[in-house]
């Protein structure tokens, strides 16, 4: 009898003793993480540190920045874009023009792709207004049908300021309500701009202000989201080219290579970023903070980028 109440007040301390360690665990559980690319096309970064951009000033406070990045993919959309996304250069991922026929992205898709065929589990998300970035125009597209989430406005149709808006608001309303682990969002105006009026222009200030909007926007919907106390989302910013100051781009100017690189989030060690930063940087990055060990066979050429060692 004795024995028998002393063996049960023991399983009973144990069963106590286990229920604190569950609740200790769950209580330091680190954090869950997640990632939110912002690709905002040709933005110079000279003209940025000139417009206010309270959004984006708030990201660099809170992470890592340069805007002496030096693209090394020709300064055109396609190029620029599919070396973001792929974290490969242009001779292996195939796109040196708008024309993004003959792609290879079948051997270096974009990450988000990436990410699900690694693992289906991952809840991807992309949203973008300029048409070979989701869709089958111009030989496209980049991001593809495997990601979970995929939305496409016609930013030709709608003009690229509402294209942007109805990208923005719909993505505003996914990462707030939804649970993607990874996301992608475009915002094409300001090259518009910059091509319309030249990249000195007013309208392309404007338009860089307009921006900045739209990632507060994004960033107010990641921190509506009710658990975002318990998550750990790594912000990517950045840009495919800068514009000559008449407008457009495609040479070798530095007003035209000269780009900028923005991490910012709680695993990011702020103000460092490595001399030689770039954009295929991006994709790895946003990987590597979701625990995806970086595979030397899938011969990427970006590298972690402002993220804490121990990430
Ligand atoms: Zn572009």
């Amino acid at each position: 009898m004795s024995s028998r109440t002393t063996k049960r007040a023991t399983t009973v301390t144990g069963l106590i003793i286990t229920v604190l360690l569950l609740a200790g665990c769950a209580g330091e559980r680190p954090p869950v993480k997640k990632v939110l690319v912002i690709g905002i096309d040709g933005v110079r970064p000279d003209v940025l540190a000139e417009v206010p951009t309270p959004a984006i000033d708030a990201l660099i406070s809170e992470g890592a920045f340069s805007g002496r990045v030096i693209t090394q993919a020709q300064t055109i959309s396609g190029p620029g874009w599919s070396s973001m996304l792929t974290g490969v250069w242009p001779e292996k991922h195939g796109v040196t023009s708008n024309n993004f026929t003959g792609n290879n992205y079948a051997l270096y898709p974009d990450f988000l792709t990436r990410l699900e065929l690694i693992d289906g589990e991952f809840s991807t998300f992309a949203v973008v207004d300029w048409a070979p970035l989701g869709s089958e125009a111009s030989g496209g597209p980049l991001l593809s049908d495997t990601i979970d989430v995929k939305l496409d406005f016609d930013g030709d149709q709608l003009g690229y300021q509402e294209g942007d808006n109805r990208s923005v608001a719909a993505a505003v309303r996914f990462l707030e309500h939804q649970d993607p682990d990874a996301a992608f969002v475009y915002i094409g105006y300001p090259d518009v701009a910059a091509h319309d009026n030249g990249g000195r222009s007013q309208e392309y200030y404007q338009s860089i202000e307009n921006a900045d909007l739209h990632v507060g926007r994004l960033v107010a919907a990641l921190r509506n989201r009710p658990t975002y106390e318990r998550e750990d989302w790594l912000i990517l910013v950045s840009t495919d080219h800068g514009h000559r100051d008449g407008g457009g781009h495609g040479g070798d100017s530095p007003e035209e290579r000269t780009v900028f690189f923005l991490a910012s989030g709680l695993s990011v060690t702020q103000g460092t970023l490595p001399r030689d930063v770039n954009i295929v940087d991006v994709a790895i990055t946003a990987l590597a903070h979701l625990g995806i060990a970086i595979d030397p066979t899938w011969h990427l050429d970006g590298r972690v980028s402002g993220l804490e060692a121990a990430n």
